[in-house]
């Protein structure tokens, strides 16, 4: 299935050219005029020469050796890996917003305006909540903004003297980095035995330094925190505000709103919930609701319309927290976000949470028989099982997600929530067709049967893959991130 790729710059011969360019219209400098000599190669870079055939074929060969959401089942936990609706793409591709440049006049960008203008309005409606940014480019940026405009309010109040931020064991990294790059002690809560914050924790450590509390609800093991008006009450008497990291939201949308629940404060992952395509690295987008009493903060500019219907960006904001981010956030997945919202509906958004959360407690009930079930709930989103039966028999989570990979199928998340001992995080998404949770759980269930028949060639996985397992600890300490000569690669490799 994967034949051998030869590596870009070691294909093509000398004089081949992929590109044919028009006659030069202007006036031509030579090189040694233009740049200073010190800045000129004495010798050309050994770049390869390659036809437009060669390029073509090189990429489309990596491309089929990689592994995406258009290809087959992506159920990574707390990544929401769904599918994500061509449409979007091309409301993002209309030329009308892709070519706008932020520094045009106001009454030129008038559609774009409104379009940030009505997105705030929905998020702040699934959020439960009355303003929202849309600049921050991330979920964690959101994160930090959030917890920024916590700062700003306390302060305002003359109550700085509050530097702690509650988050459950459960919580996604980001959140405690979030936290202590805002300045902030954190203090852990544990998780109690059904998988919800601990309240008497929660009502023991909050108090006079209590700035906030950070939650994901669903939380990270997919399960929804019965607790929640009880926590957000405590947290709320001790004078402190309430976090929620809306990163999947896949399991709330147009069912129950964060702000019904208590927080003061919400982001979303538009990349995540609201379907930009993600994992490549970006762009995203992490817009963050709040409650009017945090409104003042946000950052300039805000948009804002007139009683004649026209929208301004306002940026006289005396209180802003200032500015996180350049502009006005990653305009084209605000559009992707507003297509996908305007193209459901609310009915279409809570049939979207609906879906989602059918199908992870249809997986969970299908490999509860197989592998360790350490919450036994309903399920939210996503769900998490513990590969403890397996390691039983030698075989690690990792090595079960490595063998998923000879069936052709993506791992799911692993080793998190750290909670869990072996933990195997599954978000299957509303988008999958029963076949594609089918065939997940049916390769999952021969792994389990492969793991009490053979276990080496669970451990051995993946057999089929193009590469087999990789020195993860090696590639991100030291990645090597461009291609060098071969006898230019020996000898580095000799140095280090
Ligand atoms: C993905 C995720 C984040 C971080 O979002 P980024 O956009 O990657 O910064 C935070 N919290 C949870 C629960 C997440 O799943």
């Amino acid at each position: 299935m994967f034949e051998a790729t030869p590596l870009l710059f070691e294909s093509g011969a000398p004089g081949r050219k992929g590109f044919a360019f028009p006659p030069c219209d202007v006036p031509e400098t030579s090189i040694h005029e233009a740049i200073p000599p010190e800045f000129l190669r004495e010798e050309p870079a050994p770049l390869p020469e390659l036809s437009e055939l060669e390029v073509i074929r090189h990429y489309v060969r990596l491309s089929r050796k990689n592994y995406a959401v258009d290809v087959g089942i992506y159920p990574l936990g707390s990544c929401t890996m769904k599918y994500n609706p061509k449409v979007n793409e091309e409301a993002a591709d209309l030329p009308g917003f892709k070519r706008l440049h932020p520094y045009q006049p106001e009454e030129t960008v008038q559609g774009a305006l409104e379009l940030m203008y009505h997105l705030e309005r929905f998020l702040c409606e699934i959020a439960g909540l009355d303003r929202a940014s849309l600049q921050p480019s991330a979920g964690a940026h959101g994160e930090l903004l959030g917890l920024m405009l916590i700062k700003a309010y306390h302060a305002s109040r003359g109550e700085e003297g509050r530097d702690e931020i509650l988050i459950p064991d459960s919580a996604h990294g980001t959140n405690p980095a979030s936290a202590a790059m805002c300045g902030y002690k954190v203090v852990e809560i544990p998780s109690d035995e059904r998988g919800g914050m601990d309240v008497k924790e929660v009502k023991r450590r909050v108090g006079p330094k209590t700035a906030g509390l950070m939650l994901t609800n669903p939380n990270t093991l997919g399960l929804f925190d019965e607790n929640i008006a009880a926590i957000a009450q405590a947290v709320h008497d001790a004078g402190g505000l309430l976090y929620y990291d809306g990163a999947n939201a896949n399991a709330i949308l147009g069912i129950s709103r964060p702000g019904d629940m208590g927080f003061d404060i919400v982001h979303f992952n538009l990349h995540k919930t609201f379907s930009t395509p993600h994992g490549g690295g970006g762009p995203g987008a992490g817009p963050i609701a709040v409650t009017k009493e945090l409104a003042p903060f946000l950052p300039a500019p805000t948009v804002e319309r007139r009683p004649d219907g026209s929208f301004y960006l306002e940026r006289h904001r005396p209180q802003a927290v200032g500015r996180i981010r350049s502009f006005y956030g990653n305009f084209g997945v605000l559009v992707r976000a507003y297509a996908y919202i305007r193209a459901h509906g609310p009915e279409g958004l809570r049939r979207v949470s609906e879906h989602a959360v059918l199908h992870a407690n249809y997986l969970m009930r299908r490999l509860a028989p197989y592998f360790d079930l350490p919450y036994d709930r309903h399920c939210k989103h996503e769900f998490v099982l513990s590969g403890k039966r397996q390691k039983q028999r030698g075989v690690r989570t990792t090595d079960i997600a490595k063998r998923l990979l000879d069936y052709g199928i993506h791992a799911p998340t692993i080793y998190f929530p750290l909670i869990v001992d072996e933990a195997i995080m599954i978000e299957p998404t509303e988008t999958e067709p029963l076949e594609a949770l089918d065939a997940f759980a049916e390769a999952m269930i021969q792994i389990a049967q492969e793991v009490e028949r053979d276990p080496e060639t669970v451990k051995s996985a993946p057999h089929r893959t193009p590469v087999g397992r990789l020195d993860e600890a090696r590639a991100a300490r030291r990645p090597v991130l461009r291609w060098r000569p071969p006898a230019e690669d020996t000898a580095a490799t000799q140095e280090r």
